[in-house]
């Protein structure tokens, strides 16, 4: 149930590893950090990773009376909450095999049927791909009027990773959801002793694909290994690297792109 949610932000890529989790959990964290009431619903039916990101992979989720899901809660004011198709795994390691009828039923009951309560932010982390479940999801977002401010496109800067955000560009636009911006992730490595910057996955071609397309550059991200460990402590870039690229980018979104906008 999305009744008490303010604004629901989704978070999508073409392919998988480009950072997308890693972004959906910052956006999360930061927000939460921030002062806000967070959700965030990881809706990567075949690689739930919020769960472990987030370091609540061992915690179940439950049906209230009313039949519908629980949350995790985190913090003692409870106003974080999660939930992912990985609570119903039974092993991180059991694969989801359904077919795409089971798929698109059960993200209509993760977007439709959780008691999220007052939020000011949901952050949906979404499966990479333009199919089935990604239509469902576009689909309910387009149900649900006037709460989806839009979808932020996270990338890595090479000409591969690119191309496919074109094709995301334009199923954004065939399904009507705005673009709120692109994140281009993994832009250059700053070696912490000499600080040169290699472009290990080249560079800037996010910043570039936005401009020809229009679309407002969020942010660039390096690559930077600290980040993958925060989370895990339920801690946002802008506490636990707070001198950093990555915290200066995510401040900058939080208070500019998101709360502004
Ligand atoms: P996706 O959701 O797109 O599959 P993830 O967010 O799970 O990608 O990221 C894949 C891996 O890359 C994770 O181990 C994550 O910690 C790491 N990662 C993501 N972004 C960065 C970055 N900017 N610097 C270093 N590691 C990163």
């Amino acid at each position: 149930m999305v009744d008490n949610v303010q604004h629901i932000i989704l978070v999508k890529s073409v392919k998988g590893g480009v950072g997308k989790s890693t972004v959906s959990t910052q956006l999360a964290l930061s927000l939460w950090e921030s002062g806000l009431r967070v959700g965030i619903l990881d809706t990567d039916i075949c690689g739930p990773s919020i769960p472990y990101l987030l370091n609540v992979e061992n915690n179940s989720v439950y049906q209230s009376e009313s039949g519908k899901w629980v949350p995790i809660f985190k913090g003692d004011d409870k106003r974080l909450a999660i939930m992912s198709i990985g609570f119903l795994l039974n092993s991180r390691d059991d694969p989801i095999i359904w077919r795409g009828p089971k798929k698109t039923s059960m993200i209509r009951q993760f977007i439709n049927d959780i008691e999220w309560g007052d939020l000011d932010y949901l952050i949906v982390d979404t499966p990479p791909g333009t199919s089935d479940e990604h239509i469902t999801i576009m689909e309910c977002m387009n149900e649900i009027t006037g709460k989806c401010d839009g979808a932020v496109i996270v990338t890595t800067p090479q000409e591969v990773s690119l191309e496919d955000v074109r094709k995301e560009i334009t199923f954004c636009k065939k399904t009507k959801i705005q673009i709120l911006g692109i994140i281009e992730n993994m832009n250059g490595f700053t070696c912490p002793n000499c600080s040169e910057c290699t472009p290990i996955f080249s560079s800037d071609g996010g910043k570039a694909l936005a401009s020809y397309a229009n679309i407002p550059i969020w942010g660039t991200l390096p690559i930077d290994p600290r980040v993958g460990t925060l989370s895990r402590n339920t801690q946002s870039v802008l506490s636990g690297l707070s001198n950093s690229t990555f915290a200066d980018v995510f401040n900058d979104i939080v208070k500019n792109k998101i709360i502004k906008s």
